[in-house]
């Protein structure tokens, strides 16, 4: 035979971009399958534990010709294979337990994210960095502060995640196509996680015209502890599926430069009337990260809401920066 021959990755057509994932566990690796398969980036999956990543780079490599994807997926240990990413996610740490509290995970998880961001970001200065460890908004808040990178290139996972569950809830409670709903959800996430059902529509008709109020109650109440409850039934770590499809969202509308509207969080300098925190506000995520906060307007409540989240977020990163040795 005499044909030319031509390498793997010069034959490609699409786009070159490079996702890296730092914690190639539940969220990490699931994230990788939906990356790869829906043909968005190569993606290098870094995990602490040797032979880990590795594995499963493989598996999803072996699945190429059955998904119809050329992507390239490398596991590796080392860093240095994560250079020239144009966007990090971190989901390294240890998720929670039953019985535990997302805060519970700050001694943990924090010296691992700061690590991740600063390592990953010496390899490739210009990434954008989403953030999914656990307690979120603090944790967001310790990679943007230890690798002091812009703040609009430092991204939190969650609002995404929250509003897709009240979207879900929605959509059962009145037996409609998820599609036609939309959900807005705003704060930490946590406890003090803010719903606001005004800003929640079928069709464009706001939700308190399809359901009375102690039924819109109950579905924000199960949103709020939409991550326990599966916690508590799973018994062995949390969520994944539905995170990696939030984060998914979120590193697509950045490298395909999208401007989509999400719930995310993000760093506050005076937007509504907060400063130096990440919470979950809505914002247009672009080839540069935030590219736009929104700021609502909010009746009274929603505010008082807003200012006990951020207290909230503040205790803990108080407490996060104490662990960290910076205050
Ligand atoms: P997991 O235990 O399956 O995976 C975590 C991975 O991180 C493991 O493979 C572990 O080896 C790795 N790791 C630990 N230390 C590391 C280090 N220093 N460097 C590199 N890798 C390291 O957990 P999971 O279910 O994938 O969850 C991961 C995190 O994401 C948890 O903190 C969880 O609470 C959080 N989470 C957040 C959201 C959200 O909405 N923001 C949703 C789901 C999960």
């Amino acid at each position: 035979m005499n044909a030319s021959v031509t390498s793997p990755s010069s034959a490609r057509d699409r786009s070159q971009h490079r996702v890296s994932i730092v914690g190639a566990g539940k969220v990490g690796s699931t994230l990788a399958q939906r990356v790869a398969e829906k043909n968005l980036a190569d993606v290098v999956l870094l995990d602490v534990v040797e032979g880990w990543p590795q594995g499963v780079a493989l598996d999803l490599m072996q699945a190429r010709g059955l998904e119809g994807h050329d992507r390239q997926i490398l596991g590796t240990n080392d860093y240095a294979d994560t250079a020239g990413s144009d966007l990090v996610v971190i989901t390294a740490g240890r998720p929670r337990t039953p019985g535990m509290d997302r805060n519970d995970l700050i001694k943990t998880n924090a010296a691992i994210v700061v690590e991740a961001a600063k390592r990953s970001i010496e390899y490739s200065p210009e990434a954008i960095i989403i953030v999914v460890t656990n307690p979120l908004d603090v944790m967001a808040y310790v990679a943007w502060k230890g690798t002091q990178l812009p703040p609009h290139r430092v991204i939190g996972m969650a609002g995404v995640l929250d509003s897709a569950r009240l979207q879900t809830f929605i959509s059962l409670e009145l037996g409609v196509s998820t599609q036609d709903v939309q959900a807005m959800v705003l704060g930490n996430h946590g406890q003090q996680m803010i719903s606001l059902p005004r800003y929640c529509t079928v069709k464009g008709i706001p939700l308190p015209d399809w359901l009375d109020a102690e039924s819109i109650d109950r579905l924000v109440d199960r949103t709020r502890n939409g991550g326990t409850e599966i916690v508590e039934l799973m018994q062995r770590g949390g969520a994944y599926f539905a995170p990696a499809s939030s984060i998914y969202t979120m590193v697509e509308s950045i490298l395909a430069d999208r401007s989509r509207v999400v719930s995310a969080a993000a760093y506050l300098q005076g937007e509504y009337a907060l400063e130096d925190l990440f919470l979950g506000v809505p914002c247009r995520l672009g080839r540069s990260g935030v590219e736009q906060i929104i700021e609502l307007s909010l009746t009274e409540d929603e505010c008082q809401a807003v200012i006990d989240a951020a207290a909230s977020v503040r205790e803990n990163i108080e407490a996060a920066q104490k662990i960290l040795g910076w205050s």
